[in-house]
Parts: structure tokens; sequence; C-alpha cells
């Protein structure tokens, strides 16, 4: 019999990167005959293209991708992006449950991502014989999941309105900072809360990370008397890094500009796939960048007023809209050292390129692993979601980046030069450099184990 694994992804370029990527790891290593990947959308056509852009070269019979599409807009859904995804999950579900049923042959294993965690119901349902969750995100952002999920309601909001810090059994310490909106706490704890306890009624958990990065909080995962006790007995996996190798071959005018700028002299700048900053952040991101007087590439975006996650639903960018959100004159003034890109870049060719030698990131996951892997240092620049934990895992633990403290207001065009000043100039740059090029070697090494060893045979007991 064939073995077969489904796959589902939430809406957004950083769930589907390393669902598609675990995919492909089953397929080559870990027996699997098939694998199925169901990508959640509001919009085919976008997701199509970017997958089509950054991901697949060629087709694959064994590797089918499907689209779940979802009839909704950024404007139906209200909140958070964690509640607004949780929100159009809880709409798929049903759209899932016909698709997985229709499978040929029935899968053995299915996987979905921290946010879709109501869809193992309907794994169990339909009689899976492994249910599994693949958190896209750090071992970190697990246990503060879980163990908020493991707190009564009463103890959880008198941490959020004392603004408090909370003490996470053997790993660090969460301060709630990370929560910007108050109006939305209640319902992105409830939500969060149900996908803390959902999380426990799979077979296991795989998380995009590994020892090196997260040494204090996977142990904690693997210790029966610390964060073991919070997941009563669900397994986590360390499987990380998950990440897209670069594509040698790719044409791109980015990679062209690329090739004629001395080595690790130029900062990329960009905030995922979501990232929007105000119309006023824009202009001082701008002034900033010209002033450093680096080179850079920096993807752009519409500024968004409200909602810094507002690209991630935003339908209407397109490659020749007018970039009048720039300071007049930017463009012609930079253009011996800059480039400006619309929307989307091949951000893990432009990370392995040897010029590249920083990176203005948002810290979303993601984006954080493929720095590491292709040794750039970082400087941290959260917008939303658990970005902020990341930062502070990068700059404060891993010590490969330098934070931007943007607090609730605008980072002014002077702390960008110094920070990255900091990181692309001076002393403690190098250091980091030299930490993120020691962590890239563990975590290659890491990837290797995680393939050859017996331990990382999960599947072999069905
Ligand atoms: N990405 C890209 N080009 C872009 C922006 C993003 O290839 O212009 C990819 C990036 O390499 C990463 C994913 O999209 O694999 C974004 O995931 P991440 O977790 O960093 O951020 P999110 O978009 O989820 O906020």
């Amino acid at each position: 019999m064939e073995f077969h694994g489904a796959l589902v992804a939430s809406p957004g370029m950083g769930h589907a990167v390393p669902i598609l990527e675990l995919g492909k790891r089953l397929l080559s290593h870990h027996g699997f005959d098939r694998v199925t990947v169901f990508l959640v959308t509001d919009d085919v056509s976008r997701s199509k293209s970017l997958i089509g852009k950054t991901l697949m070269k060629e087709e694959d019979p064994k590797f089918v991708i499907r689209f779940i599409q979802l009839d909704v807009s950024g404007q139906d859904l209200t909140g958070s992006l964690l509640t607004k995804l949780a929100e159009m999950m809880r709409r798929a579900i049903p759209h899932i449950r016909s698709a997985v049923i229709e499978l040929e042959p029935k899968p053995s294993v299915f996987v979905v991502d921290l946010l879709g965690t109501e869809a193992l119901a309907v794994a169990k349902e339909l009689e899976i014989t492994k249910k599994h969750v693949l958190v896209t995100t750090s071992a970190w952002f697990l246990a503060l999941t879980v163990y908020m999920a493991s707190l009564d309601k009463e103890t959880l909001y008198k941490h959020l309105s004392s603004n408090g810090v909370l003490l996470i059994p053997g790993c660090s310490p969460v301060k709630f900072d990370r929560v910007q909106d108050p109006s939305n706490y209640v319902r992105e704890l409830a939500e969060s809360q149900r996908i803390g306890l959902e999380v426990l009624t799979a077979d296991g958990v795989f998380v995009n990370t590994c020892h090196s990065l997260e040494p204090v909080t996977i142990s904690s995962f693997l210790d029966p008397e610390n964060l073991g006790r919070v997941m009563r007995g669900v397994p986590v996996h360390p499987v990380g890094p998950l990440v897209r190798s670069a594509e040698p071959d790719l044409k791109h005018e980015v990679l062209d500009w690329l090739d004629l700028q001395p080595k690790q002299s130029v900062v990329y700048v960009s905030f995922g796939s979501g990232g929007a900053l105000t119309a006023e952040q824009t202009m001082e991101l701008a002034y900033g960048l010209e002033m450093t007087g680096f080179r850079f590439v920096w993807v752009v975006r519409p500024p968004a007023e409200d909602d810094p996650s507002a690209s991630m639903f935003d339908k209407t960018t397109n490659q020749t809209e007018p970039l009048d959100y720039l300071p007049y004159g930017f463009l012609d003034r930079t253009k011996d050292i800059g480039l400006v890109v619309r929307t989307w870049a091949p951000q893990e060719e432009i990370l392995a390129h040897e010029s590249t030698g920083g990176f203005v990131s948002h810290c979303g996951w993601n984006s954080v692993l493929e720095s590491i892997v292709n040794g750039v240092p970082m400087i941290a620049w959260p917008l939303y979601s658990e970005q902020k934990m990341n930062a502070w895992l990068v700059s404060e633990e891993l010590k490969i980046a330098a934070r931007v403290d943007a607090g609730n207001g605008v980072v002014k065009k002077e702390e960008i030069v110094e920070v990255v000043k900091r990181v692309m100039d001076e002393e403690e740059g190098k250091k980091m450099r030299k930490n993120v090029k020691e962590l890239k070697m563990k975590t290659a090494e890491e990837a290797v184990k995680q393939i050859s060893t017996p331990q990382a045979d999960y599947f072999t007991q069905y």
C-alpha cells in the first residue's frame, strides 16, 4: 500500500514555505510514496504566483499541491492577524474535510500547522492513523501557547492587565508587550488557549527549530518535569531548519544587480509577506537608508496606517503602481547604491548571495532561519504576531542581530543609521557575523543528523 501524507497550511507564505519543505522531506527521507499539500488561501492566483516564483521548479507526480480557496477578504475578518487567520481556518474546515476524504489512497499521516489545529478533529473523525502539528515558528512560541492553555483564564488575564511577565517552566519568560491591541486581548487569548489545548490531541509535534537555536527550550520539552509535563506525553521533535534552498540558476534583476556589488556590502530590507509600514515610517526608513550610505535592496510595499500586517490580505499591489510614497527624488539620489523592488523579491537567493552583508528584517521565523542558514547578521525590526519574541531571541540570546526600538512610535532615520552601522561597520557587527556563521555551521550539522539518525524516523512505527 502507498504511504501517503496529507499536509495542510494556513494562509500566508510563512506557513506554506515550511509545510512544503516538510512535504519534500517526507518524500526524500522518510519513506513516503506520496504527499498532498493543501494550501488554504483567500487568493489562489497570488499564492500560486508566489509559490511558483520561489518554491517549485518542476512538477512531481508524487508531490501534489492543491489550493483551498476561501471566499473572504481582509475586511470580512476582524481582530489581530492571529484571530483573522484562525477564523479563516475555521471556515476552511469543511473544505479540508471534503478534500481529504477524496484523497486516493487514503492518507495515513496528517500534518497541519499551529493555526489549523481544529483540523486535527477532522483527521481523527476520518480515522487517519497519525496526526501531527508543524509549528512554523520557534519552540519558545510553542511553549508559550501550550503553557497559556494550561493556566486558568483569571491567572492569565492578571498577567496581562499588569503587563506582566509569564514565567514558563524551564525556558525564558515572555513579556506581554507583544500583544499590542488591548481591545483584542480576550479574543486573541481565547484562540491561543484553544490552540494550546488542541495541540495536545496530536500524536506528535514537529517544530521548525533545532538545538543550537533553542537549546534551553528544547531541553525543557524533553524533560518530563518541565515543559514535557505541560505536553502531557505528546512528543516534540525539532525538525528545523526547514528552509527552501536557493536556486543557483535563478534569473532576477536583483541578483544581477547584486553580482555587481562588493562582497558583504549590501543591506537587504524586507518585512516578509505581510509587513507594511506607515507612510511616516516608510519616509523615515528611506531617509535612513540614504543617510547610511550603504548599498541596499529594499522590498517596498504601499504604506498602511493601522495594520502592520496589512499586506497579507492586500490583493491590489502590483508591479506598476507609482512609488510616490517614497521621498521626492529618493530613487534618483540613491540609484547608484540602492535597488527598490516592489512587493516581492527572491529572498533565499538574495540572502545566499555573497554581496549581501546584513538583513533588516521583521523577524518572521522563516526569515530568521533563512538569515541564519546563509550566515547573514540581522537588524531586527519586529512588527506583529510573535515577531518580538523572535527579535529578542536573535538579539539577546543568539547575539546575531541588533534590535530597532520601535516602541509604539516611529523609528527615526538617525536610529536607523545607527543600528545599520552597528551591524555593517562596527566591532559589534563583526561579532554578530562571526556568531551567525558559527550558527550556520551548527544548524547545517543538525539538519544532517535530523534525517540520518534513528530518532528522526518518526514514521517507521506506523
Ligand atoms: N519571502 C520572499 N520574498 C519576499 C518576502 C518574503 O521570498 O519578498 C519569503 C521568505 O523568504 C520567507 C517567507 O516568504 O520564506 C516569509 O516568511 P516569514 O516567516 O519570514 O514571514 P511572514 O511573511 O510569515 O510574516
